[in-house]
């Protein structure tokens, strides 16, 4: 059998490019695309005109993003024209949905590549290497098991791992049950010992997916058999505070475990454990004591609520009362003062009524998310939702749209002047992009934080993946800005 994963010696170099739209699940699994990609021996190009590869990651979540994936083909064909070598691959939700009828309208397509899909690619840049083109791989995995291993490009520090795939709640507006199947977790113990090596070579900021990881662990047997969201949670956290024990992580551990520190010390390896995203149905009392007491988990959480309107939640099929969820967000508040909340919202939900957007604005009061990502309905095809006919009108999605980001905009510059003044502790992620002499990252909070330093930083680019201690001077709707304490590097 042809081993694919290694880079036979004396072959000519080839580069890749990826194009990604769509969420994070998109962006990991470009991630895992690349590093499968690397392991090939490709290197990543800078631009998709320059690459002997190139990929088109797609998502058809919204109406827009199926556009945007699939009119970016379009481009490619004069591309394909002038240079016919180039192999050109559709991968993602669009081709796991669509991708024969996307193939039919572009036939200079080398390989489709669906989300389950992803594992396979080096055979497939294999097979299209020997001269076969098109190749299809769109099948759902029928195995009840879900094992894999996070992949990664070598240095990075921040690493996404799924632990789990798919989703069983058909919400009415949704596509993702049919473009990434039903759910299925992977174990406990796989996903600990697939971020201790990840800790092990060096990442430092672990974000854990799946399209609802209240539910983890249902496709295992649940609380049953051991397999909740929450105990993982708390695995990870023990692992990680044996690997700075053992000074594995943490130099200085093996001699605050002899002396003092230990659990009082600050965390070294894992200095951040995120998560995404929630169904707030599933979203209960152990979610929260795991907020409470592990130290590692960030006090954030993103709480998808969608509608502040029972009917439409209803129509949504989002089974989750309205007055729970505040209840729910009440308690986390008690459990864990100060924790960040933030949501997706939908408006224009077909047979929304201005009563019904009334309760969304509402909502938006009682609660006062720290952010929202607000959309107006475009109807997905396939979808239930469909059924009850795109009743609301443009234009008044589009004013009920801006009306509530111009008032959660509001709440944020509000809220957010808390800040100034203090210091906060930010995880760098680079240069700002509006000024390159400034760096930018975020607070445990989720809070994008510009800031600037002093002459004594010569090497600025040392600082991205350290946490940096920075006082806030300027706050804003939308980030923060301030400066490095100076000496803390
Ligand atoms: S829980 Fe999320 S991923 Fe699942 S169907 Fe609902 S919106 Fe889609």
């Amino acid at each position: 059998m042809t081993d694919l994963r290694t880079p036979k010696k004396g072959r000519k170099e080839k580069s890749f490019y990826i194009k990604t739209f769509g969420c994070q699940m998109n962006y990991h699994d470009t991630e895992r695309m690349s590093a499968l990609m690397v392991e090939q021996g490709y290197t990543e190009a800078r631009s998709a005109e320059s690459a002997d590869t190139v990929i088109f990651n797609t998502c058809s979540i919204r109406d827009k993003a199926h556009h945007k994936g699939v009119s970016g083909l379009g481009h490619f064909r004069r591309v394909k024209r002038e240079n016919p070598k180039i192999k050109l691959g559709f991968a993602g939700c669009v081709a796991q949905h669509d991708g024969e009828r996307v193939l039919k309208s572009f036939p200079f397509l080398n390989f489709v590549l669906g989300t389950d899909n992803i594992d396979v690619l080096p055979e497939i840049l294999y097979r299209v290497d020997q001269g076969e083109s098109p190749v299809m791989a769109v099948g759902f995995d029928p195995s009840q098991d879900y094992s894999i291993e996070t992949k990664i490009i070598p240095g990075k520090k921040q690493a996404f791992v799924n632990i789990m795939k798919g989703c069983d709640n058909f919400c009415t507006y949704c596509i993702v049950p049919f473009t990434r199947g039903r759910e299925k977790s992977r174990r406990v113990e796989e996903v600990v010992a697939d971020v201790e090596n990840l800790l092990k070579q060096g990442v430092n900021e672990v974000m854990l997916l799946g399209q609802n990881v209240n539910s983890y662990g249902k496709s295992l047997g649940g609380k049953k058999a051991g397999q909740t969201f929450a105990r993982l949670l708390r695995e990870l956290e023990a692992m990680a505070d044996r690997l700075d024990a053992d000074g594995i992580t943490d130099p200085e551990g093996k001699k605050s475990k002899e002396g003092k520190g230990g659990k009082e010390s600050k965390p070294k390896g894992l200095l951040r454990l995120r998560y995404t995203t929630s169904n707030p149905k599933d979203f209960d009392e152990s979610m929260m004591e795991a907020h409470r007491d592990l130290r590692r988990l960030v006090p954030h959480l993103h709480l998808p609520v969608q509608s502040g309107s029972p009917d439409v939640l209803r129509k949504m099929k989002r089974y989750q009362p309205i007055q729970t969820y505040i209840e729910k967000v009440l308690r986390l508040r008690e459990l864990v003062p100060g924790i960040a909340i933030s949501s997706d919202m939908i408006v224009g939900f077909p047979t929304e009524t201005e009563a019904d957007f009334e309760m969304t604005m509402d909502l938006i009061e009682k609660i006062r998310f720290e952010g929202i990502y607000a959309y107006a309905y475009s109807e997905r095809p396939g979808t239930k939702a469909v059924e009850l006919g795109d009743t609301v009108p443009e234009e008044t999605k589009k004013a009920r749209l801006h009306m509530l980001q111009h008032r959660q905009g509001q709440i944020q510059a509000e809220d957010n002047c808390r800040y100034q003044g203090q210091v906060v502790e930010v995880l760098v992620e680079g240069n700002s992009k509006m000024d390159p002499n400034i760096l930018s990252g975020r607070t445990p909070h989720w809070k994008i934080v510009n800031f600037s330093y002093g002459d004594s930083i010569s090497e600025p680019n040392k600082m991205i993946s350290e946490i940096a201690p920075v006082k806030i001077t300027q706050t804003s709707a939308f980030a923060l800005r301030g400066e490095l304490i100076e000496g803390s590097k």
